[in-house]
């Protein structure tokens, strides 16, 4: 059995997932940033909880794996870097091994914790090289290489979200750059130019009443697969962005699949035409087919992949 915990900048997961990636217990909370040590404490108790459900003891856990939401240190078992002031440069490792008792605790930056997560409990027995995105309120990348995670330099390896996607009408990014892939096809960039050509269009802004939903890209989605063809172009221009950058990383590794996951990874099957479009035209032949389909892990991706975190950390 396998500890997981995925700590997100709103949300923590906390589970138990079995060698097969049934998840056989789970809590979520909402996270407090205000300090990660008493944060850490209170998911060390959160998963006492998850054990005790199952009749099993901390002790009998393989390992506990984290996500964390910054830039990570996976050899030091530090996070780095965080947008929450006193979580940086603090020894998550060494804090959670004294808290549970437990040896083998690893962490990872929840992306590429994804990426480990489909090597074990999702689309392993078809891909071993491949790029897996997190295309949600921001846009997150990892590298697979011949099932090996491509770390580079300093950890910062499968960036997709900041490569330049748009030059001649760049739109500013959370990361203070223009024209990234996430300031134009993220779930927020797509939220964002819905809402702008809602308050245009009053006829597009009334179909938000008709079917009872806030003005987003869910809800746009949910109109672009009834037909409406505003709600449809706002997908394909975000398509057209996604298919710019995906290019970039097959030129550059060769994968053969892009997985994608996160919330707008579940409207894939509206861009997945219009993706493969833009690849005709900007990727050299020879590196094509490459499929682009979304995570076989679902919405529970990241709570696997810190559970996985355990397995590829031994193998
Ligand atoms: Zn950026």
């Amino acid at each position: 059995m396998l500890g997981a915990i995925d700590i997100g900048g709103t949300k923590t997961g906390i589970g138990i997932v079995d060698a097969e990636g049934k998840i056989l217990s789970y809590h979520q909370r909402t996270t407090d940033t205000s300090e990660l040590s008493t944060w850490l404490r209170i998911c060390t108790e959160q998963l006492e909880d998850c054990a005790r459900e199952i009749n099993c003891r901390m002790e009998d856990l393989e390992g506990v794996g984290i996500n964390l939401p910054g830039m990570v240190d996976t050899n030091r078992g530090l996070l780095l870097a965080c947008s929450y002031p006193g979580w940086t440069q603090k020894p998550v490792v060494r804090i959670m091994k004294e808290l549970t008792g437990i040896e083998k605790i690893y962490v990872e930056n929840d992306v590429n914790s994804c990426a480990i997560g489909e090597m074990y409990f999702g689309l392993q027995e078809k891909y071993k090289d491949f790029l897996w995105m997190t295309v949600s309120t921001g846009i997150g990348g990892a590298m697979v290489s011949n099932r090996q995670l491509i770390r580079g330099a300093w950890g910062c390896a499968g960036e997709i979200g900041h490569v330049k996607v748009e030059y001649n009408d760049p739109k500013l990014c959370a990361c203070g750059g223009k024209g990234c892939l996430e300031a134009h096809a993220s779930g927020t960039a797509i939220t964002n130019e819905v809402l702008l050509r809602a308050k245009l269009d009053s006829e597009f802004n009334a179909l938000f009443e008709g079917i009872h939903e806030p003005i987003n890209a869910k809800s746009c989605a949910m109109l672009a697969r009834e037909g409406n063809q505003t709600a449809n172009e706002i997908y394909q221009r975000a398509a057209v962005y996604l298919g710019r950058g995906i290019g970039y990383g097959i030129s550059l590794f060769n994968p053969q699949a892009v997985i994608i996951g996160g919330g707008v990874g579940m409207s894939l099957d509206l861009m997945t035409e219009e993706i493969e479009a833009v690849l005709a035209n900007t990727v050299n032949k020879s590196l094509l087919p490459v499929d682009i389909v979304p995570t076989k892990m679902g919405y529970m991706g990241a709570l696997l992949g810190a559970a996985a975190l355990v397995l590829y950390n031994q193998k």
